[in-house]
This record gives structure tokens, C-alpha cells and sequence, in this order.
């Protein structure tokens, strides 16, 4: 693969020697992570090649598109309207930032005491490792959390960017605030592509991210079953991957693992013993290729059966409405869509805490692991009130707080088999 992609990667400005090193650091990763699991579907096969040619085929597609004219439009919130993008035939392409890798090269410009996924994902384009970055035309950030606020400023120094502005808040002025914002982003889109965002566009688009959330809803609902048909780490990869990958390619693919992973419940069968502890993992999102919690209790003998998360059910619990209209009546059902999104940056954001609530009862989860990249404010003093829910609930929770090193292993392994030892009683 590396001999095949040289070229295109070196015409993308991409450091060949930091990314050799990055693209090698992978497989071992993976194939400890992922290939030595037993019994995994073989629709996940698909998922493994996607991961084995990371910056292959999907970058050439996305170029291949650029050269044809197209825009490639790079985000990192769920909060990013893909929809707008697709009605405007661009390619929306959610970034990874999951990694520890970007994280030294990124500490030399931002602080230290930064989640590591602002630091990862800043790591990406200042070190120039990732061709995603390299191959969009713009990169749209949001107001979400104030470290990844103010290091957008800086990423603009070295790429397009535009800020959408997220409230705070989810009253009536935030959300008509957030209208505009959504409003104002189809121009900037419209600008980029030089396309007409247009109602049968929009309905188009719409219908067509519908779908991929639909299946991969399908795939999570599988997951409620007992034996559970298919490993949290699987599960989240899928979900990971749909953030980059061709929607309608993905749609498929889900769908086509879904048909497998319902006949194993049909057939009884399950990837873990009925009996192993289900775990619901809730709090910051875990971008490609951050496994390290689910692996840690994956390999301690639970099985995580949910994430309450961006890269979990928060990224496709709801649907945009499709009924048409004006292109301003689409956008309006686009914008209220969004503002369903329950993330820490809101305050209050008392949905999340019955979200977690009722998934926990939803997919039967013994315990819950609330967690938190370290300095992230947002999530950790919401844990607090996390806490006291699931606590009124007699559901146990562990609250894990960590970054990309291993550096904590051992510590976080400790603290796992504790919690599933009182859990088994
Ligand atoms: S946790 Fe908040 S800021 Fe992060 S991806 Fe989700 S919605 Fe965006
Ligand atoms: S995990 Fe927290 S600090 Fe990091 S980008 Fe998301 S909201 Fe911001």
C-alpha cells in the first residue's frame, strides 16, 4: 500500500517520514486490538480493510473528487450539518483525532493541559501527517468548548476555517441563534462550491444521512440482545469509520453486517458469555484509533454493549425530519435536528443525564463508565451530576479520567477488574 500511495500523498504535502512512522504504528495496534478478538462477524472484514488502507482508496477518492472540481469539506462535531454539504455535491469528511501520535507535535505550540483530542487533531495538520486534512478545501470548526474554540484561531493560520457558533444554551434565542448559524453555513458552502444548495438537494441529502442513521441505529439496537452478538469494539469502529467513509457505501455495509449480526441473535449466538458484564460507556467521544476503553474492559471479560457519546449514539440518535419544503423550512428541520444533540457544552443538559439513564436500562447495562480525556472541563464536572443520577438509579459507575498515552494502564486496569468484581458480586 505505501509504495502505491506515495505519490498522491507527497503531492498533498504530506511529511513522508512522520506519516511512514504513523502508518506504521498501526497494524500492531489493530491486530492486538481487533484481529486477535474470536468470533467476529465477517461483515466486519470490511471495516478492517477500511482501517489496513487508512489513507489509501477513500483519499484517492476524495482527490479524485477535488480534481473533478469538487470541495471536500472536514469537520470535527457532530454539531456540522453534513446535509448542507452533500446538497451541494461536496463531500463531508468527519476527521479523526484520536491518537497520540499528533500529540507531541502539537504541544509545541498549544498547551500541555489540553484534551488530547484538541492537541491530536492540531497535531494532524501542524506535523502534515494526515491526507484528510491535506485534501479538504475547508475545515469547519465549532464554539462547542473553549480549547477547541481558541485553537481553531490558530488552525486557521495554517488552513481555511469556518466557525459555527453553538450556543450555550437551548432556549428559544440559542436555538433561533443556531438557525442562522445553520443558514449562514449554507452560504459558506454555496461560496466554497459555487453549487446552489437547492430543496431537492437538501431532501436528497437529507434522506441519504437518514439512512446511514438508521442502520447505524439497527446495528445498536443488536447490541440490546443477551448474548451480545457483536464486541463494543467492533460496534464503535463501525461507528467510527461512518464519519469518514462514502455515506451511501457505508449504509450498505452497515446494513449488510446488521443482516449477519440479527441471524446470530436468531441463532443465539454471541460474542461473550451471557453472563459477562455490560457495560455503558458514556461522556467524550473516542475518534479513530482511540480503543483504549473498550479494550481495557473488553479484555477484563465485560462487554461494552453501548456509547453514550458523539461517536456513539449521540452522532445518529435523531432523525432530520423529511418533509420537503422550502429550502428554509429544510434547513429550519436541519437546525432542530442538531440542537437535539445533548453534549456537556450545553448548560443545563439534564437530557443527557435521562439519556443515560434509559440507555442503561435499554441495553441492560450492569455499570456504567463515565468517561472523561482529561481537561475536559465540559464532561467532568458533569460527571458530578451523572453521579448522583445513575446513584438514584442503583446503577454503578466508575468515572474514568485519561488521555492517548498508555501511560495509565495499569492504573486503569486496577480500577477496572475493581468494578467489575463488585459488579459480579
Ligand atoms: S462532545 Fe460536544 S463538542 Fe465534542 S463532538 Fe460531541 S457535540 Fe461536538
Ligand atoms: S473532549 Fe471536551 S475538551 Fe476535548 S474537544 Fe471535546 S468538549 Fe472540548
Amino acid at each position: 500500500m505505501t509504495t502505491d500511495y506515495r505519490q498522491m500523498w507527497a503531492d498533498l504535502g504530506i511529511d513522508l517520514e512522520r506519516h511512514d512512522a504513523l502508518l506504521g504504528a498501526l497494524p500492531p495496534i489493530y491486530q492486538k486490538a481487533y484481529l486477535s478478538q474470536r468470533n467476529r462477524p465477517i461483515g466486519m472484514q470490511f471495516f478492517d480493510f477500511v482501517v489496513g488502507d487508512i489513507h489509501g482508496i477513500r483519499v484517492q477518492e476524495l482527490r479524485q473528487h477535488a480534481m473533478n472540481g469538487g470541495k471536500v469539506v472536514a469537520t470535527y462535531c457532530v454539531f456540522v450539518p453534513e446535509e448542507i454539504v452533500l446538497a451541494a455535491d461536496a463531500i463531508p469528511v468527519g476527521l479523526c483525532a484520536g491518537t497520540q501520535f499528533s500529540v507531541p507535535i502539537a504541544e509545541e505550540i498549544l498547551p500541555r493541559n489540553t484534551c488530547a483530542l484538541i492537541k491530536s487533531s492540531f497535531g494532524f495538520k501542524l506535523g502534515r501527517i494526515c491526507p484528510y486534512v491535506q485534501t479538504s478545501h475547508l475545515i469547519v470548526g465549532e464554539t462547542t468548548c473553549d480549547g477547541k474554540k481558541k485553537m481553531f484561531e490558530i488552525l486557521a493560520e495554517y488552513h481555511p476555517v469556518h466557525i459555527m457558533e453553538v450556543p450555550n444554551k437551548k432556549s428559544q434565542s440559542s436555538r433561533d441563534l443556531w438557525r442562522g448559524e445553520v443558514a449562514a453555513f449554507k452560504e459558506v458552502i454555496e461560496k466554497l462550491t459555487g453549487n446552489e444548495v437547492t430543496g431537492e438537494g437538501l431532501a436528497r441529502a437529507t434522506k441519504l444521512v437518514n439512512e446511514r442513521r438508521r442502520a447505524l441505529q439497527r446495528l445498536y439496537n443488536t447490541r440490546q440482545a443477551r448474548p451480545v452478538p457483536i464486541s463494543g469494539k467492533d460496534a464503535l469502529l463501525v461507528t467510527q469509520v461512518s464519519f469518514y467513509d462514502d455515506v451511501a457505501r457505508c449504509v450498505q455495509q452497515v446494513n449488510a453486517l446488521c443482516d449477519e449480526v440479527e441471524g446470530r441473535i436468531a441463532a443465539g449466538e454471541g460474542v461473550f458469555p451471557a453472563d459477562a458484564p455490560r457495560i455503558l460507556i458514556s461522556g467524550s467521544p473516542m475518534a479513530i484509533p482511540n480503543w483504549k476503553l473498550h479494550h481495557l474492559l473488553e479484555t477484563a471479560g465485560a462487554v461494552v454493549v453501548c456509547e453514550e457519546s458523539c461517536t456513539g449514539t449521540r452522532a445518529f440518535s435523531d432523525l432530520v425530519a423529511e418533509n420537503g419544503g422550502t429550502v428554509q423550512e429544510q434547513l429550519r428541520a436541519i437546525a432542530d435536528r442538531y440542537m437535539q444533540i445533548h453534549c456537556a457544552c450545553f448548560t443545563p443538559n439534564d437530557e443527557r443525564l435521562d439519556d443515560i439513564v434509559r440507555l442503561a436500562r435499554e441495553y441492560q447495562a450492569d455499570g456504567v463508565v463515565h468517561y472523561n480525556l482529561q481537561f475536559c472541563h465540559t464532561y467532568a464536572n458533569e460527571a458530578v451530576k451523572v453521579e448522583r443520577a445513575l446513584a438514584e438509579e442503583g446503577i454503578p459507575l466508575l468515572r474514568i479520567e485519561t488521555d492517548y498515552s498508555d501511560e495509565d494502564a495499569g492504573q486503569l486496569r486496577a480500577r477496572v477488574d475493581a468494578f467489575l468484581e463488585m459488579i459480579r458480586g
